[in-house]
Formats: structure tokens, sequence, C-alpha cells
């Protein structure tokens, strides 16, 4: 049997820039999670769905040795592919999972706040859902989804935990709370879904896979005007290395053009 692309190579995370390391693409939603190497430590940007744990913690254990333990988990921002295996992760790993203050509501499964950053599909489909389900049922159901007590959110002027030489870069659009990361000494750059290298916004794109380089996907985006401003100001970092929450990250000379060619291009829309 043929594989999809990227199916086979999920398990073994590869360096994308010195100390940055992929993990994925894979699966139907082509997730990609990174490992960050810092001195002797390390952290983990993002944690894929929740059925992704064991194949995040195989990844850490071939590229860190089985008994290492990160510095932390960062969170690009907190939706169930994202954020999925945070909380299983971090309690295995004994370290808290950063996040922007603006994503909290959002990782503690308030449902006030899951109203107040919905997008369409949140709109019409999740919230009514949820709305008929009643209260109590509705708080079990977000309980298993919050992060709880292992949340902690960025110190106001401390830097990136764990990661010195790195800035967390806010990216509000896809959720309020969204950040990217970058490391300004050779310009690498984490985007979360504020941009990613798969064309998710086209149902062919989406259902065929296609690489290219796409906002956020509209159907759980908060405030698409917010993710178009944070686009042009991750165009504006001219990044080298350009990794996605979704799709194959994109490196090389070109990498800077392309993005600011497609920030003008979604700029104008
Ligand atoms: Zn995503």
């Amino acid at each position: 049997m043929t594989r999809p692309t990227g199916q086979g190579a999920a398990d073994v995370a590869r360096e994308i820039a010195p100390d940055v390391f992929c993990l994925g693409p894979w699966g139907r939603t082509q997730t990609v999670v990174y490992f960050v190497r810092s001195g002797s430590s390390w952290v983990l940007i993002d944690a894929g769905w929740a059925s992704d744990l064991s194949q995040i913690e195989r990844a850490a254990g071939a590229l860190f040795g089985a008994d290492s333990r990160p510095a932390a988990i960062l969170l690009t921002h907190c939706h169930p592919d994202h954020a999925g295996s945070a909380r299983q992760l971090a309690l295995a790993w004994g370290c808290a999972v950063y996040m922007h203050p603006d994503e909290l509501p959002l990782a503690t499964a308030d449902f006030a706040a899951m109203v107040a950053s919905a997008g369409p599909l949140d709109r019409f489909l999740i919230l009514p859902l949820m709305r008929v389900m009643g209260r109590r049922r509705r708080e079990a159901v977000l309980a298993r989804s919050s992060l709880g007590d292992v949340a902690r959110v960025f110190e106001p002027g401390a830097g990136v935990p764990g990661l010195p030489g790195w800035e967390w870069v806010p990216t509000p659009g896809h959720t309020p709370g969204h950040v990217s990361y970058f490391r300004p000494g050779d310009r690498v750059l984490i985007t979360g879904d504020a941009l990613v290298t798969l064309q998710v916004n086209s149902w062919a794109g989406l259902l065929l896979q296609r690489p290219g380089l796409s906002g956020p996907p509209w159907y759980t985006t908060w405030s698409p005007r917010a993710a178009r401003e944070s686009i042009g100001r991750l165009a504006r970092l001219e990044p080298t290395v350009l990794a996605g929450g979704h799709g194959r990250p994109m490196t090389g000379a070109g990498t800077a053009e392309a993005l600011s060619a497609y920030a003008r291009s979604s700029a104008d829309q």
C-alpha cells in the first residue's frame, strides 16, 4: 500500500534550521509540531491532536533521550489540533504549557470565551450543539479539553520561556491570543495557524493536501481582518525559514519574497 506523502516520515523529527526540529506533517490535517533545542534543554512548540500524544513522545525520546524533559511546552494558540496533547504531555514531563494571556480563557475551556472567539464553524455548528447539551453536560465536555492547572501565560517583558534568543510575536486573528515564535538571529519563524504552508482555504487544496502559502482556515478563524494584519506583520520579519502548523515548512532563498508577495495579495482582498 502506498502512503500519502509525509505520513511515513512523521515518527522522526528533522532539523530544518540549527536546533529547530520539525515533526510532521502527518494525517488528514497535515499537522506539524516543532522541537527547539536551547543549550542543554529544549521546548515543544504546539502539541497536535489528543491522539498524537505517543507519536510526539516517541519523537522527543529519539531526539533528546528517553528520560529527557523539556523546559516548557509553548502554544501558538489553543485549538484542539495544536493543544490536544498538551495537558497529557505536561503531566508526563512535569512542565507547564505557556501561551499569550489572551489565549488563557480558551485554554481553560471557558464557554463564554469560546463564544467570544468563535469562528464560523463554532458559530454555526459547535456552539449550537453545545447549547443543546445543557450546562452540566457542556461543562463536563469542556473540562475534558481544559488545560487546567498546567496552563501559564507569558510574563510581560520576560521573553519566551525556555528559549533565550527567541521572541513571541502577537499574531491575533485566527484566535484572539495567537502568537508566532521568531528567532531574529537567523530569522526562523514558527507561525502556527497565522500562516500555513498548505492550501487550507480551498476544498481541493485541503483534500489533495496541496502545498502553498495560506492564511488561517476561514471556518475556524475569529477575525479575518486581524488575521490579514498579522500576515503583514509576519511578512515584515522577512523570514528565512517559515514553519507553520500545517504543511511542509518553507526554507531557502525566496522564502521572504514569497511571503511578502502573498501578504500583498491577501491585503488586497
Ligand atoms: Zn490548526
